[in-house]
């Protein structure tokens, strides 16, 4: 059992996504693969991350096992679509099932301010309702060409999620002090071992 203490790494992200995708990356990032601490692991940890992010409605309000494991379950697929932004092949259609059905079962519903600016969201206000709502901002952010910079670190065992500000959007590792140069060191006694 790990404990949560001190700041989480991906709260002062380095390399954020702009605006309501960075929501999206957020939640990625709340499992640090590599030390295996995360913060969804427990509800306790969860409920106050939720409400800060948006995807608990209220404090106080009710939140159990399941719904906290649904929020992982997406968190996983989301990472798998960030992973093919990375320039891997298609997302396993498997991993990607939970986003697919709450994008098939929460209703949204579009308003019309005084100014005329429409916006969508859901109806409801439950956990799965409000994971509807980052369907929407990456649905967002493939129209105006963000998500494609949105990408996992190419090292399998990080997967961080960050976003590539790179000139040629090439960037491949969350930080390359750290993951491209282990993955090329890596390599490099791989090759040594070759020969
Ligand atoms: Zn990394």
């Amino acid at each position: 059992m790990t404990t949560l203490t001190g700041d989480w790494l991906g709260d002062q992200e380095a390399k954020p996504a702009p605006g309501p995708l960075r929501r999206v990356q957020a939640l990625i990032n709340t499992v640090d693969r590599e030390s295996g601490i995360d913060r969804l692991a427990a509800v306790a940890d969860a409920a106050p991350w939720l409400l800060d992010n948006g995807l608990l409605a209220a404090d106080g309000a009710a939140l159990d096992a399941a719904d906290v494991e649904l929020v992982v379950t997406v968190r996983e697929a989301l990472r798998a679509m960030v992973v093919h932004n990375t320039g891997a092949p298609d997302p396993d259609p498997a991993a990607i099932a939970p986003l697919r059905d709450i994008a098939a079962d929460v209703a949204f519903r579009a308003d019309l301010d005084d100014a005329g600016l429409v916006t969508l969201a859901p109806v409801g206000h439950t956990v799965r309702d409000r994971l509807g709502a980052l369907l929407l901002i990456v649905s967002d952010a493939q129209r105006d060409g963000t998500w494609s910079y949105l990408k996992a670190c190419a090292n399998d065992d990080c997967q961080w999620a960050f976003y590539d500000r790179s000139r040629n959007h090439g960037g491949t590792w969350c930080d390359m002090a750290t993951c491209g140069n282990k993955l090329k060191n890596r390599d490099f006694r791989a090759r040594r071992r070759g020969t």
